[in-house]
């Protein structure tokens, strides 16, 4: 009977479409895996930029540390000994370039820390994308590529079949069908259980209930009978029919 076909064919679209999503959730989880594999390539990068800047900034210091040495020994001369003039002024200059060297230094102290502070951003930024990734990663069920490569393998013929069977049908049934294919994810029909309907768990007036069991045989697509509530077609199995 034309119900039993749809309930069919309906078996058949849901398994294809099951096994597209898990060819796009493979694709997708491999695409995951190579973005993190890239993410903590940038980690070492950057984990390695800031090991240089803590090295220049403790090259920086040690420099800082000499200069200011120097520059309270020259201090500390110019306040004791007696010397002449040409000697104090000679003192003086030499005092002045070292300030001036310092305060050059400090620049380049405080530039260091504002770029080890920015690549220190970039690395949290980095841990955190990494760890975004590993989660979705880890939320996506995995296939093996056996098993892929034989679902990808399947679909052509599964898709040929649907359609084959979708041609062979009534054409106001074949409409239906589709639309609302469309509507309900691939699930158009919806099995009658205890007098309910199983999509929307209404139970079933006595008047639709009567007519599932009285369904004709002559493959119209007026035969269907549709949930009131829902929309779907409804589908008797046939030991609930007799
Ligand atoms: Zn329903």
């Amino acid at each position: 009977m034309l119900i039993d076909k749809l309930w069919e064919l309906q078996e058949l679209q849901l398994d294809y479409r099951q096994k597209q999503r898990l060819l796009e959730e493979s694709d997708l989880s491999s695409s995951l895996t190579t973005k993190i594999a890239e993410t903590h390539d940038r980690l070492t990068t950057l984990q390695s930029q800031l090991e240089d800047f803590k090295a220049q900034e403790a090259k920086i210091g040690e420099k800082l540390d000499e200069l200011s040495a120097k520059v309270h020994e020259a201090g500390a001369k110019l306040g004791k000994e007696e010397m002449s003039e040409d000697k104090v002024q000679k003192l003086e200059e030499k005092m002045k370039k070292l300030t001036l060297e310092k305060e050059k230094v400090e620049e380049a102290q405080s530039r260091n820390f504002h770029d080890r502070q920015d690549i220190e951003d970039q690395i949290r930024a980095a841990e955190m994308l990494a760890e975004k990734l590993r989660k979705e990663l880890a939320a996506i069920p995995q296939s093996d590529d056996v098993s892929r490569a034989a679902v990808k393998k399947s679909l052509p013929a599964l898709e040929k079949d649907i359609r084959s069977r979708k041609d062979k049908l009534p054409l106001k049934a074949k409409l239906i069908f589709e639309n609302l294919s469309e509507k309900f994810s691939g699930a158009p029909v919806a099995r009658v259980t205890s007098s309910t309907c199983e999509y929307c768990h209404v139970r079933l007036p006595q008047k639709t209930l009567v007519s599932l069991h009285n369904v004709g045989s002559d493959e119209g697509a007026e035969d269907l009978i549709r949930c009131e509530i829902c929309g779907k077609i409804l589908y008797a199995p046939t030991k609930d029919r007799e």
